[in-house]
């Protein structure tokens, strides 16, 4: 009985600590671009949505940009590892770095668009692999990529840089396309669809490999107490995936 006063106890005061944290987002959203995943057409939302055919999350996506050096305390603590230039908080909120560079800014938006759909799409927590799979997979696609464009007030002037992904990210994006190679576009779509809406991702039998996932009742039982440790947790530190690039060097070109 104790014990169930104290659990309770914990689940209020993790509570209100979360309506805090929810209401500073707000506010640092406040005038944010509303995203409905339902109509978007940034092409990593199409391909999921229509082409996956994950059926697409009615809650609104909020998108904004910040400066590097106005970036309301909220937010900070996501950014401050270097090179991290978007994240995705709780599925709803989405902080990108302002940057000069158009495709890049694309890139992001779609990077972490990914992890939005897939947060919301999914009854339970996605591990980190999948998450950062996926929105590699479906945005930038590639290691490493280069971003150039021409200089408006300046003819004749390019400014540009290259982006490359960190090393764990380059091993995510293998795996997907290992995944893909091996079976085919058809029985990856459909494994994928199912991982997401089931929140169960285990690529075992899309391999034709026997699945370490074996639901006893006991096994069940754990995985319940699991999850309500994993509930506290992750509502204390408030869920974030960070899109995490880094950046290689500048280049100016004339
Ligand atoms: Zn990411």
């Amino acid at each position: 009985m104790k014990r169930r006063v104290i659990i309770l106890l914990a689940l209020a005061l993790v509570c209100a600590g979360q309506c805090a944290a929810n209401s500073r987002l707000d506010d640092a959203f406040a005038g944010a671009q509303k995203i409905d995943l339902r109509t978007c057409d940034v092409s990593s939302v199409v391909i999921l949505r229509d082409k996956v055919g994950i059926p697409p999350p009615s809650a609104t996506v909020l998108v904004k940009v910040f400066e590097r050096d106005k970036l309301p305390s909220v937010l900070e603590s996501s950014f401050a590892r270097e090179g991290v230039a978007g994240v995705t908080i709780n599925g709803r909120y989405i902080a990108i770095l302002k940057t000069q560079l158009r495709d890049e800014y694309t890139d992001v938006l779609r990077h972490e668009l990914v992890h939005a759909y897939i947060t919301l799409a999914s009854p339970a927590p996605l591990p980190l692999w999948f998450q950062e799979g996926s929105a590699v997979y479906y945005s930038m696609g590639k290691d490493r990529k280069f971003y150039g464009q021409a200089v408006e007030e300046r003819p004749g002037t390019m400014v540009g840089r290259t982006v490359e992904l960190p090393e764990s990210y380059k091993q995510q994006l293998q795996t997907f396309k290992y995944l893909l190679q091996t079976v085919g576009e058809k029985d990856f779509n459909a494994w994928y669809k199912q991982a997401v809406i089931t929140g169960v991702v285990d690529p075992k039998p899309l391999l034709g490999l026997a699945s370490q996932e074996k639901p006893t009742h006991k096994a069940s039982r754990k995985r319940s107490a699991k999850w309500l440790f994993g509930l506290l947790a992750g509502a204390i530190a408030v869920v974030m995936v960070i899109a995490y690039f880094s950046s290689r060097y500048d280049r100016n070109y004339s």
